[in-house]
C-alpha cells in the first residue's frame, strides 16, 4: 500500500523536520501539538526550515510549496482522521509516550499505521497500549534529515511484516535511505556503534591519556575517517553527553568525572560545539 496522507505528532526539533521532508516529497501532512503555543512554535520552526530547504535544494518554490501545505492541528481526532501513517516524535519520556498511544489508539482509523522516532525506547515497551500491536513499530531520523537522510525501521516481535516494508518504502518516498533492522536492539545500528565509540573516546581524555585532538588524529590517520570522536562531539552539543553522564553519576564514578570535566572545561567555558562557535575545535 503507498500512503498518502501522514500526520505528525509531536513538533519541536524532530517532528517539525518529518513535516517538512514529508511536505517537501509530495505528501499531504497534518501536524500535532499539544495546544496553540505548541502550534505557534511549530509555525516559526516551519519558517526556518523552509528557507532551509529552499537553500540546501536550491529550489525556493518547492519548499514554499510544502509549506503553504502543512496543516496544523490541536486536535489530535482531526489530526489523524484518514491518516494512512502516523509518525510520533513526543518528548523521550515511556510515560508521555504510553499516554499519548493509549489516546491515539482510540482516535484513530482502524487502519492507520503507527511509527515511533523514539531514539532510546523500544516499540515493545509501547506496543500493547496502541491498541493495534501488529501495525506498530519505530522508524528513526537522525537529525537534520535532508542532509543526514537515514531511516532506521524497527519492529518489535509482534509487528506484522507488511508494515515494516510500507514504512521502509514511505522513508524511501521522502528521500530517505531506510535501514531495516531485522529485530529490536535499543540504540538501533548507528547509536548502538557510536555510543559506544565515543564513551570510549571521552574515558580516554578523562583518564588524561592523550588530549582530544591527539585522539581525533590517530583515528582518523588509521582508519581514514574524515573526523574523529571530539569533532562529532562537537556537532552533537555538549549538552546530551553532559546529561547522559549525569544520570549515571549515580552509579558509576567514571561517568560522574567525565560529567564534571564536560562541565568544568567546556560547558562552563561557553564551549558548547558547532552551534556556539567553539568546542573541541574553533569554528
Ligand atoms: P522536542 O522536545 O523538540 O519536541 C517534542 C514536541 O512534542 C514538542 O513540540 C511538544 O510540544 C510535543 N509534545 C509534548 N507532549 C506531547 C504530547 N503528550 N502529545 C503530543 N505532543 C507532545 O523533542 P525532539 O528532540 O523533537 O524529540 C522527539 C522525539 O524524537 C524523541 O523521542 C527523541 O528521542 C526523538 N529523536 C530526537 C532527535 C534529536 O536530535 N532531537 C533525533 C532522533 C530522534
Amino acid at each position: 500500500m503507498n500512503y498518502k496522507k501522514v500526520t505528525i505528532v509531536g513538533s519541536g526539533v524532530l517532528g517539525s523536520q518529518i513535516a517538512f521532508q514529508s511536505a517537501f516529497f509530495g505528501f499531504e501532512v497534518s501536524v500535532y501539538d499539544i495546544n496553540e503555543d505548541a502550534i505557534t512554535k511549530a509555525k516559526q520552526r516551519m519558517a526556518t526550515l523552509k528557507t532551509t530547504y529552499g537553500e540546501y535544494f536550491q529550489d525556493v518554490d518547492r519548499a514554499e510549496k510544502a509549506s503553504n501545505s502543512l496543516k496544523f492541528y490541536s486536535d489530535l481526532g482531526e489530526a489523524t482522521k484518514d491518516a494512512d501513517l502516523v509518525i510520533e516524535a513526543v518528548p523521550e519520556r515511556i510515560e508521555i509516550k504510553q499516554n499519548f498511544y493509549e489516546k491515539l489508539g482510540k482516535v484513530a482509523p482502524e487502519n492507520t499505521v503507527f511509527a515511533s522516532n523514539s531514539s532510546t525506547l523500544l516499540p515493545s515497551q509501547f506496543a500493547e497500549f496502541t491498541g493495534r500491536p501488529e501495525k506498530f513499530l519505530a522508524l528513526h531520523f537522525a537529525n537534520s534529515i535532508w542532509q543526514n537522510n537515514t531511516a532506521e525501521v524497527m519492529g518489535h516481535p509482534g509487528t506484522d511484516r507488511q508494515y515494516v516494508e510500507q514504512v521502509a518504502d514511505f522513508a524511501r518516498n521522502i528521500g530517505m535511505i531506510p535501514f531495516v533492522l531485522k529485530k529490536e536492539q535499543p540504540g538501533y545500528i548507528l547509536n548502538s556503534l557510536l555510543v559506544p565509540f565515543l564513551s570510549a573516546a571521552m574515558e580516554l581524555w578523562v583518564k588524561d591519556i592523550a588530549d582530544p585532538q591527539t585522539i581525533d588524529k590517530n583515528w582518523m590517520v588509521s582508519t581514514g575517517s574524515p573526523r574523529g570522536p571530539f569533532a562529532i562531539y562537537d556537532i552533537v552539543g555538549m549538552e546530551t553527553p553532559y546529561n547522559l553522564n549525569l544520570m549515571r553519576a549515580e552509579h558509576d564514578p567514571g561517568a560522574k568525572l567525565v560529567a564534571e570535566k564536560i562541565k568544568c572545561e567546556m560547558i562552563d567555558q561557553g564551549k558548547m560545539g558547532v552551534s556556539t562557535g567553539e568546542g573541541f575545535y574553533k569554528y
